[in-house]
């Protein structure tokens, strides 16, 4: 059996190397003239880097990420409003880990090099569409002189992000990505290392958020950190177009940036508007989605990762439901009787999941605790349970944990104080 998979991103690498430990031979198609290390900060659940840890890829992530201990929402005054224990600490088998989103694509390639050969991927090849029978499926795709040529497989993943052609073929109606009316700017820069050097943070209010956390260490520098942050503000009305297209890589403006921190955050553990005027290039991208699809797999087609599930980028979980899926989708192509009923089954299992966090991160996803306390407590707060009760600001995060995937119902060493 052979499958092709359109996309070289952390999506479809990933789904190779399954694959691959599972005896199938795959071909990656990625329009990219190269596999490039682009991106700042990303973060991988628990769940996920389990799946990454059985493909062997532990060492490689704690070489080149940071093992997030803590995670502390606050208003924009630095209040705390809810902290818990990530990762081990918080009582799974498998660390949390925040990482440069180049980098995470980096050591997956190398591996999906070094055990499937540089010739299974093969860049600057664009898919432009698909045809399927009942004996197999056969590819378009566009080489970077604009010639069209076709391959021939029997199964075709659409791993090709936010703005897929499989989908697009299998939804022709579809159209554009759905914009929230939220901005996110994100950048990197090498900053102090904050307490441990590995609690993120995530402050502000329904206006704005600033989030920070690091993602590498600095070699000879033990108090200094690759800090990823990331300002998110609405600039827009939901639903109808960004300024600019959705594109990952797409520069930031400083002055478009700067009105929605400076003044606005006094927090003690870093000045924002700081970071990000001493970041030297920063992104901008709208934070965009779909709505949930009623189906993924067509005969021997489907769509994983952001082609299936683009979501809003809040509670980490864009790289790590991908993850998650790519797992799924290699289980059930190497165990079920036909490739129709894997492709059904691994719909049936993913696709509700991810729809219901699609959903959830539209809500605001874990973020929402900090929302709701701002919400009554715009200009901070002298007792935050007068405010909004534990159980209350609970119910929001943990509701979120447990739809992604990642709850424990152990509680952490102290919320906001108590045990
Ligand atoms: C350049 C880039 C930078 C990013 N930076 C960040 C970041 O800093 N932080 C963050 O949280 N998330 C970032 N993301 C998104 C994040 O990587 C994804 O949400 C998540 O990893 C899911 O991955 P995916 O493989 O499904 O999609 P993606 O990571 O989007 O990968 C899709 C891949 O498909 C390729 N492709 C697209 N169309 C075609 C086509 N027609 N034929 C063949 N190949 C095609 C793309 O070039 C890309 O390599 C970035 C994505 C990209 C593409």
């Amino acid at each position: 059996m052979k499958v092709l998979i359109a996309g070289g991103g952390i999506g479809g690498l990933t789904t190779a190397l399954f694959l691959h430990k599972a005896g199938i031979e795959v071909e990656i198609f990625e329009r990219a003239e190269n596999i490039r290390e682009l991106g700042v900060g990303i973060n991988m659940l628990p769940h996920a880097v389990s799946e990454l840890a059985g493909l062997d890829l532990l060492p490689d992530l704690d070489a080149q990420g940071i093992r997030t201990h803590e995670l502390i929402y606050a208003n924009r005054f630095g209040q705390v409003v809810w902290r818990e224990l990530r990762g081990i600490e918080a009582g799974h088998d498998y660390p949390q880990i925040s990482i440069h989103r180049g980098k995470l694509l980096g050591l997956i390639y190398k591996a999906v090099v070094e055990r499937l050969g540089k010739e299974a991927v093969h860049t600057a090849c664009r898919v432009t569409g698909f045809a399927q029978s009942g004996g197999g499926v056969t590819v378009e795709i566009c080489g970077h002189d604009g010639a069209l040529s076709t391959v021939s497989g029997d199964v075709l993943v659409g791993a090709d992000g936010l703005h897929s052609a499989v989908r697009s073929q299998l939804y022709p109606e579809e159209g554009s990505p759905i914009w929230s009316g939220i901005m996110l700017w994100r950048g990197c820069t090498l900053w102090p290392a904050w307490g441990d050097g590995q609690t993120m943070a995530i402050a502000g209010g329904n206006v704005a958020k600033f989030v920070f956390y690091p993602i590498a260490t600095a070699s000879g520098r033990d108090h200094t950190r690759l800090t990823n942050w990331a300002v998110m503000a609405k600039t827009g009305d939901s639903g109808t177009l960004p300024p600019r297209v959705e594109d990952w890589s797409r520069p930031g403006v400083l002055t478009e940036v700067l009105p929605f921190v400076r003044d606005r955050f006094h927090l003690d553990f870093v000045d924002p508007a700081a970071i990000i005027a001493a970041t030297g290039g920063f992104y901008e991208y709208p934070n965009c989605d779909r709505e949930p699809l009623p189906r993924w797999s067509f005969g021997r087609v489907t769509l994983l990762g952001d082609a299936a599930h683009p979501m809003y980028p809040v509670g980490s979980n864009g790289a790590s439901q991908a993850i998650l899926d790519a797992r799924s989708f290699s289980d059930r192509l190497s165990s079920a009787a036909s490739i129709e009923e894997a492709l059904a089954d691994y719909d049936a299992e993913r696709r509700p999941k991810t729809s219901e966090i699609v959903l959830a991160n539209r809500r605001g996803g874990p973020e929402g605790v900090i929302d709701m306390v701002e919400a009554r407590a715009p200009e901070g707060f002298e007792n935050l349970d007068d405010i909004a009760s534990f159980d209350e600001r609970e119910a929001v995060v943990r509701g979120y944990a447990s739809l992604a995937g990642f709850a424990k119902t152990r509680r952490g060493h102290d919320q906001c104080g108590r045990p």
